[in-house]
């Protein structure tokens, strides 16, 4: 079995950046596993399915056609049905679909085998909420990598800001606070640390810096 290692935590702690330069680092196939909830509340607007139905949700999850692929400029191209979705599925509205359906069980039931399938050697780095506690409870190495909810909701104003959006920071906090809320307080999966988690606090540090702290427990 090819080793995993799990990076979780809050939406906007720096979860995506660290996993990405971990898996280029080391070589190792990544789990963007967000997405995969991300791509199933956007195919069911496209299917015209509500996030209410959880009947059909599931069905939706459960046929999920889906691909990853690596663009010229490394990033990576989201299609549904064929469809590049990338740009939809990262919108506010996205991120409320994706933590909308990823609070129905059956649909979390659903994604579980398909997350699994990435486990490929020579290695994978698995981003999300629960990689460490569901999907890939015996990884040797759990990082959960959190930021205080402000440090959160600026370093998404920037980002925003710098891609010419017009946004608001109070705006923007309480989106991050409401899904904050949302995924730690679902039956399912909530969001938490495994018990043996390294927890890392981004708030003052640089991404260097977490890096760093990230590289040297790999090696410990
Ligand atoms: O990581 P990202 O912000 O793309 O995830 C979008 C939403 O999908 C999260 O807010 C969360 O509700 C859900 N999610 C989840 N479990 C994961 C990954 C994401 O519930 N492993």
């Amino acid at each position: 079995q090819a080793p995993v290692i799990t990076v979780d935590g809050p939406s906007g702690a720096g979860k995506g950046t660290i996993s990405h330069l971990l898996a280029e680092e080391l070589g190792w196939h990544f789990l963007d596993s967000g997405a995969l909830y991300r791509v199933t509340g956007q195919a069911c607007l496209i299917e015209g399915v509500s996030w209410d139905d959880h009947p059909a949700v599931t069905r939706v999850a459960r046929h999920l056609e889906v691909t990853f692929t690596a663009a010229d400029n490394g990033e990576i191209l989201v299609a549904y049905k064929g469809r590049d979705v990338s740009r939809e599925i990262r919108t506010e509205e996205g991120g409320r679909g994706a933590s909308t359906v990823a609070a129905i069980p059956s649909v979390r039931e659903a994604l579980l085998a398909r997350q699994r399938e990435f486990l490929q050697p020579p290695g994978l780095v698995a981003d999300g909420r629960d990689m460490g506690t569901v999907v890939f409870p015996h990884a040797p190495l759990k990082i959960f990598l959190t930021a205080s909810a402000e440090e959160r909701a600026r370093r998404r104003f920037d980002q925003l800001r710098a891609k010419g959006e017009n946004v608001s920071l109070p705006r923007l906090l309480e989106d991050i606070e409401e899904r904050d809320a949302r995924d730690s307080q679902r039956e399912v999966a909530p969001l938490l640390p495994a018990e043996d988690a390294v927890v890392i606090d981004s708030t003052a540090l640089p991404i260097a810096d977490v890096f760093a702290k990230v590289m040297q427990e790999v090696s410990a």
